[in-house]
């Protein structure tokens, strides 16, 4: 009876280091990114990629026996066009922008106008009548300090500021265009796109992000007491919404299948690049982790639930139709993964106190790949944000962040950036997180 006792503990204990001995020992998850973002590509909602993403996705979970359901959710469909710019002060010469998503057009042909550069709203206020008339330039640098210091995520927030209200803050004092200065931590001319929304009471005008480098010569020329004035031309177009679909796959649980632990990324990325970790590698890792824990033959107490959100990036009607559709499912635990796939270090969680001393002691074998550290925050996840604030315990996955914002929202958000061994890591300390959570 003992002894019957100890094996069935011992079989208990080593299931999460059995599951991350499986998910490192492969570089699957690495093959399912390459699909995603060579084969299929750019997935920006709305796009014939993001609908071939969501029946791809649905047809590998089909593949490898795991239950499936798409969940209808409709999509804003904006679709980027011509971009182009150049400082007509001075010698015409080029300058490399790409429009914000969401941004409407400019005049066919163009605008020209004075460039104005500020660094904050209270700068904007305090030029006031002076704006009419411009082009509104916010120069607002990345901490990089604080990326060096493995904080990049509290730089972004810092620095991403004016990207979704600047153009209606600018407008609100005449301006005809806002530029940003791309939020970017590094770059070789790359801009980086990213939201940006109106102000139904303000006058809708464009708005794009410049490079660092061309952001750096604009603010060099005013310095130096130059006039610049500037030509941009954007012609992107807003389409009626579409119907899109998040994709729910499930491995039901034995004991409590009602309880559900929540793994989720998203499906959809921005059109430059092919986001491969913004995020088709966290879509990687919920795939991968179902696909093994499948394989593993496995049965967790409680039912893993994988969500691959559709657009996070320009609207988080995923995120909001989920919780619409679930609120009144019993979600134990949500564990988002949109932080790229460079090597683990652990997670963000809600959890404080003896619940989150209780629950380091349980994630132990995480400590494997470097992933047993947990911090507390109120912030774990865009998606599942909507379930955090219902107050479901959070989860959000933290690969170490130094390069994220190099790439992130840009053409350079390609494969080539993914090492597949940390992708192999990463996924490990997700499954190994969901098991521990879905069996605690
Ligand atoms: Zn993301
Ligand atoms: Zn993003």
């Amino acid at each position: 009876m003992l002894a019957a006792f100890v094996l069935v503990a011992a079989t208990a204990a080593s299931t999460p280091d059995a599951i991350i001995e499986g998910a490192v020992g492969s570089t699957r998850a690495y093959d399912t990114l390459e699909y995603l973002t060579d084969n299929i590509g750019p997935r920006l909602s709305g796009s014939t990629n993001a609908a071939a993403a969501v029946r791809w996705a649905t047809e590998s979970f089909e593949k490898w026996g795991v239950a499936v359901a798409n969940e209808k959710i409709m999509v804003p469909h904006w679709v980027r066009g011509a971009e182009y710019g150049r400082l007509v002060s001075h010698r015409n010469q080029h300058i490399i922008l790409t429009a914000l998503g969401g941004s409407v057009a400019t005049p066919g042909r163009g605008i020209a106008a004075e460039v104005i550069e500020v660094s904050s709203y209270d700068e904007l206020k305090s030029l006031g009548p002076k704006i009419q008339g411009k082009i509104v330039f916010y120069n607002n640098p990345m901490d990089m300090e604080l990326v060096r210091a493995h904080r990049g995520f509290e730089a972004y927030r810092q620095a991403v500021e004016f990207r979704g209200s600047g153009a209606s803050r600018a407008a609100e004092y005449g301006a005809v265009a806002a530029v940003i200065r791309s939020v970017a931590s590094a770059s070789l001319r790359t801009p980086h796109t990213g939201a940006m929304r109106y102000d139904p009471k303000q006058p809708k005008i464009p708005a794009a992000a410049l490079t660092v480098e061309d952001a750096m010569l604009i603010d060099r020329l005013l310095k130096k007491g130059d006039r610049v004035t500037m030509r941009l031309v954007l012609t992107p177009r807003t389409l009626p919404d579409v119907a899109s679909a998040n994709v729910v796959a499930e491995i039901r649980g034995s004991e409590k299948p009602d309880e559900i632990v929540l793994l989720g990324g998203h499906l959809d990325s921005w059109d430059l690049g092919t986001g491969a970790i913004d995020d088709g590698s966290g879509v990687a890792m919920v795939m991968e982790t179902m696909r093994l824990l499948k394989e593993m033959d496995l049965h967790p107490r409680r039912t893993i639930r994988a969500v691959l959100f559709m657009n996070e990036e320009n609207g988080l009607n995923g995120g909001r139709g989920y919780f619409v559709k679930h609120k009144g499912d019993k979600h134990v635990a949500a564990i988002e993964t949109d932080a790229g796939a460079a090597a683990p270090t652990g997670f963000r969680t809600t959890l404080k106190g003896d619940a989150l001393a209780n629950l380091e002691k349980l994630a132990q074998p995480l400590s494997a790949v470097g992933a047993a550290h947990f911090e507390t925050s109120s912030e774990t996840g865009a998606d599942t944000s909507f379930l955090i604030e219902a107050g479901v315990p959070g989860f959000g996955f933290v690969p170490e962040p130094l390069k994220y914002f190099d790439y992130h929202h840009s053409p350079a958000d390609t494969l080539d950036k993914v090492d597949p061994k940390e992708l192999a890591q990463d996924t490990a300390a997700v499954a190994a997180l969901a098991w521990i959570l879905a069996n605690q």
